[in-house]
């Protein structure tokens, strides 16, 4: 049941020995309103999406309930439009252009849309996000970007060394003052995750079960 596994995320959560606030978010892509209307009823809050279509329909169904809605996953550039008017925050800007169009798209009657840079934390080309060699760069724009918040970084390292990358995530992040989210830690390796200074983590399965 979906509220009894929210429990043991939770508990698992808090057995983990950390200082920093950690935030539970509830991957639900591919899940249906009536079960994340089962998790918002034990109280959960967050909610994160990777395709916005079906994303759409979810937040309409379930508006007026004072959900937060996060979007993880990539972004087309014809798809900004409609994440900048329907989410809070985004985790997944890989470039500049993305960010330029958010926020520029951000409604101005919406409070300034929190986002997160997707680090490839791997270095592996194949993999969609900011290499760590052009984080620096990419950060001096979010100046001019005044419909944004850019808190933090969001990774999804290779299963094979996660551990490690947390640990470089933490250290990456120590250097940027004024940002203080990491987006990192999922069903399989929350654990390491927050023991490296996760703040959020995003769990899909181990809330709602096996995706098919
Ligand atoms: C699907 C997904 C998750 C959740 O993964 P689980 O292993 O089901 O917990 C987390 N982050 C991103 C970016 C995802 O696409």
């Amino acid at each position: 049941m979906i509220k009894d596994n929210l429990e043991k995320v939770q508990a698992r959560i808090n057995q983990v020995d950390h200082t920093q606030f950690v935030t539970l978010i509830a991957v639900s892509k591919t899940r249906s309103t009536d079960e994340l209307q089962q998790a918002i009823d034990t109280g959960q809050q967050h909610f994160a999406e990777n395709y916005l279509q079906e994303a759409l329909v979810k937040i309409n169904h379930l508006k007026g309930q004072s959900l937060i809605w996060h979007f993880i996953g990539p972004i087309q550039s014809n798809k900004t439009l409609q994440i900048a008017q329907n989410f809070d925050w985004v985790h997944s800007i890989d470039r500049l252009k993305i960010a330029k169009r958010l926020n520029n798209q951000r409604p101005k009657f919406l409070p300034k849309l929190k986002v997160l840079l997707q680090i490839n934390i791997d270095n592996e080309p194949t993999k969609s996000g900011v290499l760590v060699k052009q984080i620096d760069e990419l950060i001096t724009h979010f100046e001019n970007l005044k419909n944004l918040t850019l808190r933090g970084f969001m990774c999804i390292p290779n299963p094979s060394n996660s551990e490690q990358n947390f640990t470089r995530m933490a250290n990456i992040i120590k250097q940027y003052s004024n940002l203080d989210v990491l987006s990192m830690g999922m069903s399989h390796d929350l654990e390491s995750a927050i023991a490296n200074g996760a703040t959020f983590v995003r769990i899909g399965t181990d809330i709602f079960g096996k995706r098919t």
